[in-house]
């Protein structure tokens, strides 16, 4: 008997159907004897829409009054997945984020889980009640509903299962667990058994969007075992199809390179003519902090007068304004011309066996060039190694790492 916290993502609740269809997954779990908490996003669809509406009626909304808005989708899904497990004769019932309570830091819009109260649902779970959260929200110590940024039922599901102690974390989701790339790009991308905590962390930061990044930084810290599968199935988590995320040493896979991840999501920022003096970075990213703005790649060119030099970085796509507007107010940096892209890409190729393999990064500069794309910006890690690229070359660059480093159709 294990105690197990079952997530489904949006298009594994999109409608009645498929809700039913998941209730049916977790009838199975409880008919083995497990006891299961259940964690759901709302239907597909929904959370973009509730966003829009509230652009709709004001571009500068007020991030608080937006969580309250945007969190009304699970709050739909939790009840009528309670609704379906009373009908199959499961004793459940459904928890908002402050019925927990899941206590979350102010930050609105992309709050940070701070504690889960896991008392009364552990006693429930002891009387063999099924309890249905809502992913994705929590209450401020202002008695606030927030939200934890897009994905962030992955994390409600890995904090829950941390703060429960459960055995396992399933996210069930629309494709079969985590794949040597975005099955959608590569038809040919394999599925893998097993992935290490360090390697989900680095595809997860980098684009993969199959789990949210805090979600692997909870799972690892707190060494929840993960598992990514599909809704679709008919298997259940207990029989593990899916991908395990786990620790280093339980991994089998012995792929130099295990991923392949691309985002959209940055925005290329570059500074012409700033002096070319000690404390220059610090003046260019002291503001971007204080702006709550992260910077990711980042490259100097060296000086050829010793006066002056130029500086590119990427920032989030969705603060490319707030990023401009920060340094064209620094006064240390005037003078400096300030240019900005969103025309890029970041492709990344991640795996463990960097850390003893030398050649990766060649491999991949010289796959590249034979494609014709160049490369604007580098950076690496211990085990990734990304590159800024245009946007236009995204699915060619990944199609090309993808056979380059022999991940089609491996086991
Ligand atoms: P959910 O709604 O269940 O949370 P998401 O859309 O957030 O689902 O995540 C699943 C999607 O992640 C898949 O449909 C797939 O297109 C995408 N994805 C990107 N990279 C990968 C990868 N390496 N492995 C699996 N899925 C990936
Ligand atoms: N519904 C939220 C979103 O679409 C949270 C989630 O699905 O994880 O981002
Ligand atoms: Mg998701």
């Amino acid at each position: 008997m294990a105690k197990i916290v079952a997530k489904f993502g949006g298009t594994s609740v999109a409608d009645v159907a498929r809700i039913e269809r998941a209730a049916d997954k977790i009838k199975r779990e409880v008919d083995l004897g497990h006891k299961v908490a259940v964690v759901v996003s709302a239907m597909s669809g929904v959370t973009n829409a509730l966003i829009e509406h509230c652009s709709d009626i004001y571009s500068l909304y007020d991030a608080s009054e937006y969580d309250s808005v945007v969190s009304s989708g699970e709050q739909v899904t939790a009840g009528l997945m309670a609704i379906a497990l009373q009908k199959r004769g499961i004793s459940a019932r459904s928890w908002l984020g402050w019925q927990v309570p899941i206590i979350c830091s102010e930050l609105h819009g992309r709050a940070r889980i701070l504690e889960i109260d896991p008392t009364e649902l552990n006693k429930r779970l002891d009387d063999n009640e099924v309890a249905v959260l809502a992913g994705f929200q929590g209450i401020t110590h202002a008695g606030r509903i927030a939200t934890l940024g897009r994905g962030g039922s992955d994390t409600t599901a890995v904090a829950l299962a941390a703060a429960l102690g459960a055995d396992r974390c399933d996210i069930y989701t629309d494709v079969e667990g985590v794949f040597t790339t975005d099955p959608r790009i590569v038809p040919a991308a394999s599925k893998l058994n097993a992935i290490s905590y360090e390697e989900m962390l680095e595809m997860a930061s980098s684009g993969a969007k199959v789990l949210q990044t805090r979600s692997v930084e909870m799972a690892f810290k707190r060494e929840v075992p993960v598992q990514v599968l599909s809704s679709f199935g008919d298997k259940i988590g207990s029989e593990l199809p899916g991908t395990m995320v786990v620790k280093e040493d339980e991994t089998m896979e012995e792929h130099v390179v295990n991923g392949i991840t691309y985002s959209r999501d940055d925005a290329k920022i570059t500074l012409l003519n700033l002096k070319d003096i000690p404390g220059v970075a610090a003046k260019v990213f002291g503001p971007l902090s204080e702006a709550n703005v992260n910077v990711d790649m980042i490259v100097q060119d060296i000086s050829t007068d010793g006066k002056l030099t130029d500086m590119t970085f990427t920032v989030p796509r969705s603060d490319v304004n707030r990023a401009k507007e920060a340094l064209s107010k620094a006064d240390d940096l005037k003078g400096a011309k300030i240019v900005s892209s969103t025309d890029v890409a970041k492709i990344s190729v991640v795996g463990i066996g960097m850390r003893s393999h030398a050649g990766v990064a060649q491999q991949m500069f010289a796959a590249l060039a034979d494609k014709g794309i160049n490369i604007q910006v580098i950076s690496t890690s211990e085990i990734k190694i990304s590159v800024l690229i245009a946007e236009e070359y995204t699915e060619l660059a990944v199609r090309t790492l993808h056979s380059v480093y022999g991940l089609e159709n491996i086991a």
